[in-house]
């Protein structure tokens, strides 16, 4: 049987190694740094790897590491921001909706100042109104109790 860890060539054991390295050298956690610390260590004893790289290209080797896990980073951060973005789209969309006006009318700005059909108080221009093809407007505010009362009125 062919364990995973038979399958790695030294340079994937070496790449390993100097990621954990490289964590263990930047996180702020300690107690992570210890851990990833002694992960890579045994890395390199059992896989003999001081033996693989001279002084010069380990420090080369740990700086690709570095950039890598940068890039890693940034590449997650890219990721939360998608789906900040994403849920806050989906927030929008679940925002309520003006309940659908029925037949024969719609929701509009009001065109000029006139007065509401059912409060009979004035509605300016530019004011959301529901509008009713040959009777008027009605306030938006209003509208919920116009309806109640239409409805009461059909019973
Ligand atoms: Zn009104």
């Amino acid at each position: 049987m062919v364990r995973p860890s038979d399958a790695r060539t030294p340079v994937d054991v070496r790449r390993k190694a100097l990621q954990l390295i490289s964590l263990a050298t930047s996180t702020t956690w300690p107690e992570e740094a210890r851990t990833t610390a002694l992960i890579a260590v045994r890395l390199i004893v059992e896989h003999n790897l001081l033996e693989l790289s001279t002084p010069g290209n380990l420090e080369e080797l740990l700086a690709k590491a570095r950039a890598e896990g940068a890039r890693e980073e940034q590449s997650r951060r890219f990721k939360q921001d998608a789906a900040d973005r994403e849920r806050a789209a989906r927030a929008r969309e679940q925002k309520p909706r003006m309940p659908r006006a029925p037949d024969g009318c719609a929701w509009i700005h009001a065109r000029f100042d006139s007065v509401c059909i059912f409060c009979g108080t004035r509605v300016t221009t530019g004011e959301k109104v529901l509008w009713e093809k040959g009777a008027g407007v009605i306030h938006e505010a209003c509208w919920p109790e116009a309806y109640a009362q239409a409805k009461a009125r059909e019973q």
